[in-house]
């Protein structure tokens, strides 16, 4: 080389060098996981903390959450890191021994505030909390329902309440029938002689099938049986049965269990099957709060059946409460990693990648889902104290009071319309959780980032406790008779008040004439109405339609059933929105401006997803319709500004997560990695190493080389 072409070749190699200083500069503007989440938190109008208390109902109950998270996350028994690794058999013991902690406290904290524990262990372990609940929620909420005051103590003393001495179940569906109650085939034949009811399993289909807690745990069980006196049957009613010795735990006479397996989630709970061959259970195990046989075999049935229905409505509540807290667990792992997760650039000159959350279709994507937790939130609230109020109503109300009438109203709506909220609600946290997985890209798939466990976990609330389209239909029916009664005259209850305006409502337009004007809670509220008061009259003229073509109610219902189902599905959007703009007025000043936002954003979205409606009953026409559209856009973008302040809001620790992508301090990449690193133990022998050995070093009987095929080449 001369030396000019050796200082030309110098020249080059420092001008390479020279470019590492302004990489290095470019680097230093590059922002890592944790600033890009930092800077999210400074674009905050308003006091997060301050969110927290209102959402949690006040200061002292985010103090009240947050000791138990604290307390959750140190007991060992609730360790969660490796929880998307154990086996349905490690599970089930691990739910056994938080049986034990969690048992102390029942006896310890009052009613309120337990159930505040439980909602916070419900986000942590579901599993657990069905275990739990099926003791409490359907065994002993059984004996609260069903039982006279006289059989309640009883089984309190002999340790329902205290969960010494028993566990329960609660066994009403089985192999042949879940929804139809009525159809049940077990039977329990009053037998004079011995003062006593025969509990048997006279098909196999009338196993008892899906029994929470049957298959290892229970010791006791409510079981759902056709009550036989004297030949003659009376329908399904509910019996105290023992299952299991109390410290053998061996099988009593003619009871016959087994578990039925492995289940798409929830594996902490042991799901069984029963089959009763003739067990003897005395009369009195009988739960007679309602309907009553007598030592002498006469059969007394309730004079209000409807009293009956106030059992159902707390596990329906209590799901609609789930479906809110569970949105808002999966929108905070997808928010939190949009937050941080950059792909590709939008502007060219960009030196960074582009955060997901800054493309217009991924903020289309969340920020309506984030809307929606909120709306859940509020409405569980709100259920919960409409329900609440109404089991005050009862217990003060006799029979024979003057207000009896009234409460019985309210009964009917709070059934019906607890039914509706809790298919609408579940189905809704359902799709988001999904819609949440699917926003994480690849990483969604991945147990360890958790939303395939909270689908899995989460989608048997569609099912149980009512199936969701049973349910629907059951509103749909209500809101069918509703408007039959308001055309005879008769006043409707608050939920579903609407029908009361039918005249002005029913042919009602839209007057507004700008994007702006669209911007209006009473708007909203006033569009729901006219589309819920239209779809509810064409399911009341569909259902008066095929009585006069002769069919029976039964039949005209069944006939009608798609327009029933629409009717409710479109009642229950106006409802939520309403509850959520209930919730608005009444947060404190600093919270309105981003609360208004969030509503309206849910309101317009859920107009924007059913504009079909809107159109068809010329509420609003197909320019008002781009107003909507233009409006959640332009909602989307403002929302996602400070929607990870929204999401902190929530107040869910990163043990509750349980998911390295929803980290608060946006650290994912590490933490993600180190949970995997986990599973990868040094220096573990490989596990399957002569299997895949003997695939890679087979005979070959025909071992000739491979010929060269240069040929073509030449
Ligand atoms: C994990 C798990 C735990 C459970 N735990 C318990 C328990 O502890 N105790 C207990 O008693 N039960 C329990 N169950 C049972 C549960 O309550 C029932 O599965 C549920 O009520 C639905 O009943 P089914 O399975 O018989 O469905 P079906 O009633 O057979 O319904 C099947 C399908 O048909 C549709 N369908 C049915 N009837 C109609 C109709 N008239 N019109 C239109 N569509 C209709 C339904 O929408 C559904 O999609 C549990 C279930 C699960 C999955």
């Amino acid at each position: 080389m001369t030396k000019s072409a050796a200082t030309q070749h110098m020249s080059q190699i420092q001008s390479h060098l020279q470019v590492a200083p302004c990489a290095a500069q470019e680097e230093s503007r590059i922002k890592t996981p944790i600033e890009s989440m930092a800077e999210e938190r400074e674009k905050a109008t308003f006091n997060v903390r301050e969110l927290t208390y209102y959402l949690d109902g006040g200061e002292k109950f985010t103090k009240v959450r947050e000791k138990f998270m604290m307390e959750l996350e140190r007991d060992p028994t609730f360790r969660m890191y490796d929880m998307y690794d154990v086996t349905k058999d490690q599970i089930r013991e691990r739910t056994m021994e938080k049986f034990r902690t969690i048992v102390h406290y029942v006896s310890a904290e009052p009613v309120p505030i337990f159930t505040l524990r439980m909602q916070t262990i419900s986000l942590i372990d579901p599993g657990f909390w069905t275990r739990f609940g099926v003791h409490y929620g359907l065994f002993f909420g059984a004996l609260r329902g069903s039982a006279t005051s006289a059989q309640f103590s009883h089984w309190v003393s002999k340790g329902a309440l205290a969960l010494n001495g028993m566990v329960g179940c609660f066994a009403m569906t089985e192999l042949g029938h879940g929804s139809n109650v009525a159809g049940l085939e077990t039977t329990a034949t009053f037998d004079e002689t011995s003062d006593q009811f025969i509990i048997h399993t006279p098909t196999i289909t009338a196993t008892k099938w899906w029994i929470g807690g049957a298959a290892h745990t229970a010791t006791h069980c409510v079981v759902f049986a056709q009550l036989i006196v004297r030949g003659k049957r009376y329908g399904t009613k509910s019996f105290v049965v023992q299952l299991r010795d109390t410290h053998t735990y061996g099988l009593m006479p003619g009871v016959n269990i087994g578990d039925i397996g492995k289940k798409m989630g929830r594996d902490g709970i042991d799901n069984g099957w029963i089959q009763f061959t003739n067990v003897r259970i005395p009369r009195t195990n009988m739960l007679m709060k309602h309907t009553k046989v007598s030592r002498a075999g006469e059969v007394k049935e309730p004079p209000m059946a409807q009293l009956t229905y106030g059992a159902l409505i707390q596990g329906r509540v209590a799901m609609v409460v789930d479906s809110g807290n569970i949105a808002k667990k999966a929108i905070t792992i997808a928010g939190r990693y949009a937050a941080v997760r950059r792909q590709f650039t939008s502007n060219p000159h960009d030196v960074q990648e582009t955060k997901l959350i800054d493309y217009a279709i991924h903020q289309y994507r969340l920020m309506p889902l984030l809307a929606q937790a909120y709306a859940f939130h509020f409405t569980g609230v709100e259920t919960n104290k409409l329900y609440e109020d109404l089991m005050d109503q009862l217990e003060s109300t006799q029979p024979d009071d003057p207000t009896m009438n009234q409460v019985l109203d309210t009964l009917k709506e709070t059934h019906a319309t607890s039914a509706g909220l809790k298919a609408f609600c579940t189905w809704g946290t359902l799709n988001a959780i999904e819609a949440c997985r699917q926003s994480l890209g690849g990483h969604g798939y991945s147990a360890y980032t958790g939303l395939a466990t909270t689908y899995n976990d989460f989608a048997v609330h569609c099912t149980w406790e009512g199936d969701n389209t049973i349910l629907t239909l059951q509103l749909g029916r209500y809101l069918v008779n509703c408007y039959r009664e308001v055309i005879t005259g008769k006043t409707q209850p608050d939920g579903v008040s609407y029908l009361n305006h039918l005249d002005t409502l029913l042919n009602q337009g839209c007057a507004v004439k700008t994007n702006e004007e669209i911007l209006d809670f009473d708007i909203i509220q006033q569009a729901w109405g006219v589309v819920s008061a239209n779809v509810v009259k064409k399911a009341g003229e569909d259902f008066d339609a095929c009585l006069k073509q002769g069919l029976s109610p039964e039949a005209a219902y069944e006939e009608c059933s798609q327009a029933r189902l629409a009717a409710a599905k479109i009642h229950s959007f106006g409802y939520v929105f309403r509850r959520f703009t209930q919730a608005v007025r009444n947060a404190p000043e600093g919270l309105r401006p981003i609360l208004t936002k969030v509503c309206l954003l849910y309101g317009l979205y859920s107009i924007e997803q059913n504009a079909g409606f809107f159109l068809q009953y010329r509420y609003f026409t197909p320019s008002q319709m781009d107003y909507v559209r233009a409006q959640v856009n332009a909602f989307c973008r403002a929302v996602r500004q400070e929607y990870i302040p929204l999401i902190d809001a929530f107040n869910y620790s990163d043990y509750m997560i349980n998911s390295p992508l929803g980290v608060y301090d946006g650290n994912v990449y590490e933490k993600y990695f180190d949970q995997v690193k986990r599973q990868n133990p040094v220096g573990q022998p490989h596990p399957y190493l002569p299997l895949i050995q003997s695939l890679l070093r087979r005979d070959i009987e025909d071992d000739e080389p491979l010929e060269d095929d240069d040929d073509d080449d030449e």
